[in-house]
């Protein structure tokens, strides 16, 4: 439906959405999908309590109705929001009162499944665990994998170029996505959606939106390669007795390695207590575990690969104690020790950090950051999570009383020597709200001009995402 356009009202900034505004962009999408402050309130945020502050949330249907909405938004300066499963882990979702939410729920479609060329286009809103489960009938695999799987949408994974526990194998989204359908700020659709691996015609100027966290436009379809399904897997939780050993024992691993993650025995023993999971507790009292996980054409096979492996790694001292999972419950005990969240419930009002350093730099990098922290506030607790294969470490800082104001004073302590190791400041969650000071203390003049001048080509106007990702 065409309706007609009101006249833009020049402003400089973004103006408050307004009950006209509402009015008009109602007439767009439907009255059934539009929320309201108050609808907003009573729903679950997601990960941040602010995902869902804004003044009104749109759900459109399709790329034109994004179309249309952006459209009439950047004509009336209106600050939109996109959002996917609110998963993200930097504030990059995060709404304000007289902001627009616009969900991309609705566009929850696996459109072209192509089992031979081992490629998918979907819709920005259909969630990771949804194309897994199509991949799967079909013997194959979105090549991504992560925690939020269940809510995380491919849009939003496309947005913060999300990496996760495959990504050793099959790199970051960034890698995955061969083709993008976007919208930019004023309404113009850029239909980009190739399925081929290899394409060189002029600059891939959609592939910006990789990483842009909505800022530069909203993501509407994807063209994603899959791959092949991993077989069984054999999986083992073990001890190891400091960084430098558990970075050694990468290189011994084979190429039917299929997860390396790692964790601080505080958090292991943290989520044990939690869970009751008493038979891995002694395992828990080690510095460091690690989560093995290998495949082979059997079951068998797998197990034979990761005993062999381990029966080595024991002999060479570089692994102290291990358990093999037997079956599948105790598989997901396993995962459960890594992907568990006790530590935050257990101290709330930590702080995260999202860091990768080369393998090379790892151990030294931590012992370096315990030191610094000693030395600054010996109160403060140190606790480690991450996918080691990518040298990717989730490290969360908390203290016996909330320690979330102390972000500003706090980070540089973490940050320092990254950049000269050759590591990252911001590994795969993204920069959104909260890591954007760290971006302009960090990031090179010449690379923060640029963001600029290219937010201002994409989004002339400023109305995607404000105030996120971009320094001022
Ligand atoms: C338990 C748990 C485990 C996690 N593990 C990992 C992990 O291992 N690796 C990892 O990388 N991340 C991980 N994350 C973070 C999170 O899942 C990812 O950032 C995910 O990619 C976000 O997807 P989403 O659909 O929830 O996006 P949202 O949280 O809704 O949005 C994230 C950002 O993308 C933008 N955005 C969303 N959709 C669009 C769109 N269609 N077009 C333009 N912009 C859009 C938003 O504006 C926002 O800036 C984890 C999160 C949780 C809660």
């Amino acid at each position: 439906m065409l309706l007609p356009m009101p006249t833009p009202t020049p402003t400089p900034r973004h103006v408050p959405i307004s009950t006209g505004d509402i009015a008009f962009l109602t007439r767009l999408v439907g009255a059934a999908y539009v929320r309201h402050a108050a609808d907003l309130a009573t729903l679950d945020p997601g990960i941040d309590p602010h995902n869902r502050r804004a003044t009104c949330e749109l759900r459109p249907g399709s790329t034109q109705e994004v179309a249309a909405v952006l459209a009439y938004c950047h004509a009336q300066r209106i600050a939109v929001v996109p959002q996917g499963g609110r998963t993200g882990l930097s504030g990059g979702a995060v709404t304000a009162v007289g902001e627009l939410a616009l969900s991309l729920e609705r566009l929850n479609t696996i459109e072209v499944f192509d089992p031979l060329s081992r490629t998918a286009v979907v819709g920005a809103g259909v969630t990771l665990a949804a194309l897994a489960a199509r991949a799967a009938r079909d013997g194959l695999a979105a090549g991504i994998d992560l925690g939020a799987r269940d809510s995380a949408t491919l849009g939003g994974l496309v947005s913060t170029n999300a990496g996760g526990s495959a990504a050793f194998r099959h790199g970051t989204m960034r890698e995955r996505v061969l083709g993008l359908e976007v919208v930019l700020a004023d309404g113009t659709v850029l239909t980009e959606l190739c399925q081929v691996r290899k394409r060189n015609e002029g600059l891939a100027v959609e592939r910006l939106l990789i990483g842009a966290e909505g800022t530069l436009g909203v993501v509407t379809r994807i063209a994603i390669a899959l791959v092949p399904a991993e077989g069984p897997l054999a999986t083992a939780l073990v001890a190891v007795a400091s960084l430098p050993a558990a970075a050694a024992l990468t290189h011994s691993l084979s190429a039917s390695l299929t997860a390396l993650e790692i964790m601080s025995g505080n958090h292991a023993a943290s989520v044990c207590r939690a869970l009751g999971l008493t038979d891995l507790t002694e395992l828990a009292t080690a510095p460091y575990l690690l989560l093995v996980e290998m495949t082979a054409a059997t079951a068998a096979a797998a197990e034979t690969v990761l005993l062999s492996w381990l029966d080595t790694a024991l002999e060479a001292g570089l692994v102290v104690d291990g358990r093999v999972a037997h079956n599948e419950t105790q598989r997901q005990a396993f995962w459960r020790v890594r992907e568990d969240w006790a530590v935050d419930r257990e101290h709330p009002g930590g702080l995260w950090f999202d860091v990768s350093v080369p393998l090379s730099a790892l151990a030294d990098y931590v012992a370096a950051l315990r030191t610094r922290l000693q030395v600054y506030d010996p109160s403060l607790a140190l606790f480690i999570v991450g996918h080691l294969a990518d040298g990717n470490l989730h490290l969360t800082l908390n203290a016996a009383t909330p320690i979330t104001a102390r972000y500003a004073e706090l980070a540089p302590l973490v940050t320092a020597g990254l950049l000269e190791a050759g590591g990252s400041f911001s590994a795969e969650h993204g920069i959104g709200l909260e890591k954007k000071a760290t971006l302009t203390r960090l990031a090179s003049p010449q690379k923060q001009a640029l963001m600029r001048q290219l937010k201002a080509l994409y989004d002339p106007r400023g109305i995607l995402n404000p105030g996120k990702v971009i320094p001022e």
